[in-house]
């Protein structure tokens, strides 16, 4: 049993500032910092704190943060082999600025996840084998989903995508998902369609069920997190929390989802353990840092009246 996910390593560089500068402009700002992230890592450290096996496999660059991903993945437990070092690229990175009324501006520049290819996926082929559950977004090339769909259907793996940022998706992509996780932004995109209320969520997730996809499950922020499969619809509400920075919590859900099936959990408890777990991941600041660790999850699950076994 294990999780192997293949995606994106990010670094957000972040200054907050009274007011973001104009073109041509320098603003003072009053405070910097660095954040490891991006989809596949995010994803991939919530899984891992869940307790499951977990390979993550990318590209960073030859650079500062490179190692920093390096050392923060070792110390959580990662094997890096399969860690691809981009000579040609720098780490991907997104420059922020955050005004004091919370307005943000991003520009990101993939650099390093754009230098790995359906050949380097080949030469992995093998984890693909050994895992049970393969799970990747769209921050990289599109190919690399594309081709790690076939892959995972080649070997009978379950195969999630979280399709973020979302895209068009080919059929036969979606037709090699057990499980798809857009938010319903991301949902609207993907099917061309303008949702808006629960009935189109669920019409809409309906549109992938019959590409083939298995199971839909529409994250909804607050509101919670919608699956829609063959036996109808089911909603699991979100947990009323403080959140201070929702940053990653769509990562935390679909990292933390894919080590409870990984563990064997059935569909709607994987989906209440993942809700706790982005319930949690809210309340702190940061993607990575923020994720929390299995027993502070079942704690809180406890808390709630939710025991598991
Ligand atoms: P994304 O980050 O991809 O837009 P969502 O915002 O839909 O994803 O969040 C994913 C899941 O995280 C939701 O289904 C919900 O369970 C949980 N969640 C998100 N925001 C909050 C919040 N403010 N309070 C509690 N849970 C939240």
């Amino acid at each position: 049993m294990s999780v192997l996910v293949v995606g994106s390593f990010i670094v957000d560089c972040v200054a907050t500032c009274k007011r973001a500068p104009e073109a041509g402009e320098t603003v003072v700002g009053d405070s910097y910092n660095t954040y490891l992230g991006g989809k596949g890592a995010n994803q991939a450290f919530a899984s891992i704190r869940m307790g499951s096996k977990t390979t993550m496999v990318g590209c960073v660059g030859n650079d500062g943060f490179g190692k920093q991903f390096f050392e923060t993945l070792e110390a959580e437990g990662f094997n890096t082999n399969v860690v691809k070092v981009s000579e040609l690229n720098s780490t991907g990175v997104s420059l922020v600025t955050v005004e004091h009324s919370g307005q943000n501006r991003i520009c990101m520049t993939p650099g390093a996840n754009l230098d790995y290819y359906v050949e380097d996926l080949d030469k992995i082929e093998e984890l693909v084998k050994e895992s049970e559950i393969i799970v990747t977004q769209l921050e990289m090339r599109y190919d690399i989903a594309a081709h790690l769909a076939k892959l995972a259907k080649k070997h009978g793996k379950k195969f999630i995508l979280n399709p973020a940022p979302a895209r068009e998706i080919d059929d036969e992509v979606i037709a090699s998902c057990y499980i798809m996780t857009p938010n319903e932004t991301e949902l609207g995109i993907i099917i061309n369609r303008k949702i808006e209320t629960m009935d189109e969520y669920i019409e809409g997730a309906k549109v992938l069920l019959e590409k083939g996809c298995q199971n839909v499950i529409v994250t909804l922020g607050t509101v919670g997190s919608l699956l829609v499969n063959k036996d109808g619809h089911k909603l699991v509400p979100a947990f009323k929390v403080k959140a201070v920075d929702t940053v990653g919590a769509g990562d935390s859900f679909t990292g933390s989802l894919s080590a409870m099936l990984d563990q064997g959990r059935e569909m709607l408890d994987a989906m209440q353990i993942a809700t706790a777990v982005a319930a949690l991941e809210v309340q702190r600041k940061g993607a990575i840092p923020a994720m929390p660790y299995r027993e502070e999850v079942f704690k809180f699950l406890e808390e709630k009246g939710i025991v598991y076994e």
